[in-house]
């Protein structure tokens, strides 16, 4: 398989410099050449397979020979070590439950299906990757706690001070080893400014092997389709299936339209977001307007220029009356957020997390207007983000052993102003220790 550049569809890569570049030469995002669509055989048995099968299926077709049937075997393992069951909870509205991970939240599958192919490639090339990953909160313990302590690579996690739970800080900035902790005094899009800043950087890259662990790596997206096969798989409707994303980077829903483009009954997509609404806005009104972005209780999708935006014109062609005739726009105030929680819990017993509640709340006031069956992803646990949920519920959340584990580490972080000349200098010292 071959990978294109969204800014250029002539500029065509290997598997290898696609996930090893992360960001193309001119700035372009990757994708690749071809969506196969599945055999009708796979859909049948869909209900029947596992993740892991269905994971095997899916990569398969996407990477191509450069990843050898048991090198993609052994990916697979690494990566699906935990489900992600579909859980009803109301009459017609299903849960995909995304945070049985490490972590607690869906950034697990591509964190870890990107460290167990990047510790492959590393492994071949001997030679030490630097992975550098900004994040509003759930990349970054994701993907430090994908690659804690794999052979020849180390992560450094760039985060806006001030802007991330405590849990979420805590899960990268005490673990130590291969891994290390900046607290940028910014905030999210000032991170992923100066990890694109990077990229760009002749010096930078011609010293060291660096790569991303961002959404915008196209590895990142890959394992993200697997669980829209897995979680429709177990629907067993035959009707019309909308599935809600609560998206900030919008890689989520480029991850969920691949599917589709593979050939999995998808009728609707609805593009949930909390205040931070560019991609809703351009829904309705076909002008993409990319601002600062706003803090919300859903923090891990405060995102003002999402960067998976260029993928998902990529996917329409730019043709806007089929980008939004398969994708409906739905955004939640911080109030809306915590009613939804609030209703849920009331009616059904269920706790949702704050992005959850935002992608819940958009597939309800879909259900509302177009009757069918739904599915949002719940894409964390809410012990994750337990003050939020304790102050709209007003009960206290259980938090998993696998979360309490981390509240006993020391946090170690470098603090730096958003200055991209600062960082350059920074660097090299770390690499070079
Ligand atoms: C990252 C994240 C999102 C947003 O996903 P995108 O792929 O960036 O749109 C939603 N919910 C949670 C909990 C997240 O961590």
């Amino acid at each position: 398989m071959k990978f294109y550049s969204t800014a250029n569809k002539f500029h065509r890569v290997g598997l290898r410099e696609a996930v090893i570049q992360g960001l193309a030469p001119d700035n372009g995002l990757y994708m690749p050449e071809q969506l196969p669509v599945l055999s009708k055989s796979f859909f049948e048995s869909l209900p029947k397979l596992t993740l892991r099968e269905i994971g095997f299926e899916v990569a398969n077709q996407l990477l191509g020979k450069e990843v050898s049937s048991a090198q993609l075997h052994s990916i697979i393992e690494h990566t699906i070590q935990f489900d992600a069951p579909l859980v009803p909870v109301e009459e017609d509205i299903f849960s995909l439950e995304l945070f049985h991970g490490p972590t607690l939240a869906f950034k697990d599958f591509g964190a870890r299906f990107l460290a167990a192919l990047l510790g492959h490639f590393a492994n071949e090339q001997n030679q030490v990757v630097t992975i550098l990953v900004a994040t509003s909160g759930d990349t970054g313990s994701a993907v430090a706690n994908a690659f804690l302590q794999v052979p020849g690579t180390r992560v450094v996690v760039l985060y806006p001070s001030g802007k991330v739970s405590e849990i979420q800080e805590q899960q990268f900035t005490t673990l130590g080893a291969n891994i290390t902790a900046l607290e940028i005094e910014g905030t999210f899009d000032d991170c992923q400014r100066l990890v694109k800043a990077a990229f760009l950087d002749p010096d930078l890259k011609h010293s060291f092997f660096l790569t991303s662990a961002n959404s915008i790596n196209i590895a990142r997206l890959i394992p993200q389709s697997f669980y829209y096969f897995y979680g429709w798989g177990q629907l067993k409707y035959q009707g019309p299936v909308v599935i809600s994303v609560p998206s900030g980077n919008f890689g989520n829903l480029t991850a969920g339209i691949m599917a589709k483009k593979m050939g999995l009954a998808i009728d609707r997509f609805i593009a949930s977001t909390n205040m931070n609404d560019v991609v809703p806005g351009y829904l309705k009104t076909k002008a993409f307007q990319p601002r600062t972005s706003v803090a919300t209780i859903s923090n891990a999708m405060d995102v003002g220029n999402p960067s998976n935006f260029a993928r998902l014109l990529d996917l329409y062609q730019d043709d806007f009356s089929k980008f939004s005739s398969e994708v409906v726009g739905f955004s939640a105030s911080d109030a809306e957020t915590m009613i939804a929680m609030q209703e849920i819990y009331k009616a059904t017993g269920y706790v949702l997390d704050p992005h959850g509640a935002v992608g819940y709340w958009g597939l309800k006031n879909y259900l509302r207007k177009n009757p069918g069956k739904g599915i949002f992803l719940e894409t964390a646990h809410p012990a994750k983000f337990f003050q939020v949920v304790e102050n709209a519920l007003q009960v206290p959340v259980s938090v998993p052993d696998r979360l309490l584990k981390f509240r006993q580490g020391t946090k170690q972080s470098i603090l730096m102003k958003p200055d991209f000349s600062v960082f350059k200098s920074w660097l090299p010292s770390l690499l070079t220790q």
